[in-house]
C-alpha cells in the first residue's frame, strides 16, 4: 500500500496489534415480536469495537475504555463485553452511578429511541485517562463525537490531550464525528470540539448528512476539504446509500459505490459497522479502496438485520480478516 498516495501513517495500520475504543455502552431495551422487551447492550464506539472483534479478533486485541457502575446491570454489561472478546481492564467502576439506557419504540415500522443517560457512569470516563499514557492505548485509538459530547465540557480537552499523547507515542487515531446535536450544550461547542478532535486524527469517518447539517458542506468532497484544512489525515465520508468519498490532504482521492441491498431492515449501527469493516481491512493490510469495500460489505449486511449488533456470516468475516 505505501506509495499509492495515501498518508504513510495509514500504511502503518497493516501492523496494528492493539486497539482501544473509547466511549459509552448502554443498556438497550428493544421490543420483542411476541411482546415485552429484549435487553441488550450497545453504543456507537462499542458497536464498532464489537464488529472489529468479530472481524479481526484473531489478529487484534480490542479493549474498551469507559466507565460503569458497581451494580448488577454494570456487572452484566462487563460480562457481555468479555464474552464478546473485548478487554475491559480500562472500564472504571464508579460507585453511586450506573450505566445509561435506551429504549427502542416501533411505530409504523419506524424505530424511535428514548434515552436515559444524563447521569451515566460513562460521563466520568475521562476521570482516569491513565490507560492512554505511553503505549497503553496500543496501536489505534478509536473514538467518536459521542465519546466527547457525553463528557462535562471541562473534561473534553483532557481527553483530547490524552489521545494526542497516545498519538505522539505512536498510536493512530481514528475519529467518527458522529454528530448528535442533542448531546451538546450548543452548536458552537459541537463544531469547535469536533473540529479540534478531527485536527488531531489520522483517520476521519464522518457521515455526510450530519456534516452538511452542522457545517453546511455542499458535498462529501467539501467535508474532506474542510477537515484536511484543519490538518486531519485520511477522510472517508459515508453517505447512506450514496457513494463513499475518500480523500487525503496530499490529494489522493477515490469514490466507491456501496454494496447494493435488496431490502433495508434497520440502519442502526450502519456507520459503526462500516467503520469496523474499514479499520479491519486496514489492519489486515488491505489498501484504502479494499478497506472501504470491506466496510461497505459489512454495513450492507448490518442494515439487513435488526438491532445494533448483527451476527456476520463466517464468509464475510474471512474475507475481511
Ligand atoms: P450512519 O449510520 O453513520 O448514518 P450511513 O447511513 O451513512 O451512516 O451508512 C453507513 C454505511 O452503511 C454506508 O456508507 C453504506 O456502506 C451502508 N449503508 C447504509 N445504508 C445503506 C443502503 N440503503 N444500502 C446499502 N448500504 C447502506
Amino acid at each position: 500500500m505505501p506509495g499509492d498516495g495515501w498518508p504513510l501513517r495509514i500504511a502503518a495500520a497493516g501492523s496494528l496489534a492493539r486497539v482501544t475504543a473509547i466511549g459509552e455502552c448502554m443498556v438497550e431495551m428493544a421490543p420483542r415480536d411476541g411482546g415485552g422487551y429484549a435487553l441488550g447492550f450497545a453504543g456507537d464506539t462499542f458497536n464498532t469495537a464489537w464488529y472489529l472483534q468479530r472481524l479481526a479478533g484473531e489478529r487484534l486485541e480490542i479493549g474498551y475504555l469507559s466507565a460503569v457502575g458497581q451494580d448488577d446491570i454494570s456487572d452484566r454489561m462487563l460480562a457481555f463485553m468479555r464474552a464478546a472478546g473485548i478487554r475491559t481492564a480500562d472500564v472504571a467502576r464508579i460507585e453511586g452511578r450506573s450505566v445509561g439506557l435506551y429504549l427502542v419504540s416501533l411505530r409504523d415500522g419506524e424505530r424511535t429511541f428514548s434515552y436515559w443517560r444524563d447521569s451515566s457512569a460513562a460521563r466520568l470516563l475521562a476521570h482516569d485517562l491513565g490507560p492512554l499514557q505511553g503505549r497503553g492505548a496500543g496501536d489505534l485509538v478509536y473514538l467518536s463525537g459521542i465519546s466527547l459530547a457525553i463528557l462535562p465540557p471541562e473534561d473534553r480537552p483532557r481527553l483530547r490531550a490524552a489521545v494526542a499523547e497516545a498519538r505522539a507515542a505512536g498510536a493512530l487515531v481514528a475519529f467518527d464525528p458522529n454528530i448528535r446535536p442533542r448531546l451538546w450544550e450548543s452548536a458552537e461547542s459541537l463544531r469547535d470540539e469536533t473540529s479540534a478532535m478531527a485536527a488531531g486524527s489520522d483517520i476521519l469517518l464522518p457521515s455526510f448528512d450530519d456534516e452538511a447539517t452542522i457545517f453546511g458542506d455542499a458535498d462529501p468532497e467539501a467535508t474532506c476539504a474542510r477537515y484536511a484544512a484543519l490538518g486531519a489525515g485520511l477522510c472517508v465520508v459515508k453517505n447512506g446509500a450514496g457513494e463513499i468519498v475518500a480523500a487525503a490532504p496530499d490529494g489522493a482521492a477515490l469514490r466507491h459505490p456501496v454494496t447494493p441491498v435488496d431490502r433495508v431492515v434497520d440502519t442502526t449501527a450502519a456507520g459503526d459497522s462500516f467503520n469496523a469493516g474499514f479499520l479491519a481491512g486496514l489492519a489486515a493490510g488491505l489498501s484504502v479502496r479494499d478497506s472501504i469495500a470491506a466496510g461497505c460489505r459489512v454495513s450492507a449486511k448490518v442494515v439487513q438485520g435488526r438491532g445494533a449488533l448483527v451476527e456476520l456470516p463466517p464468509g464475510l468475516v474471512a474475507a475481511v480478516g
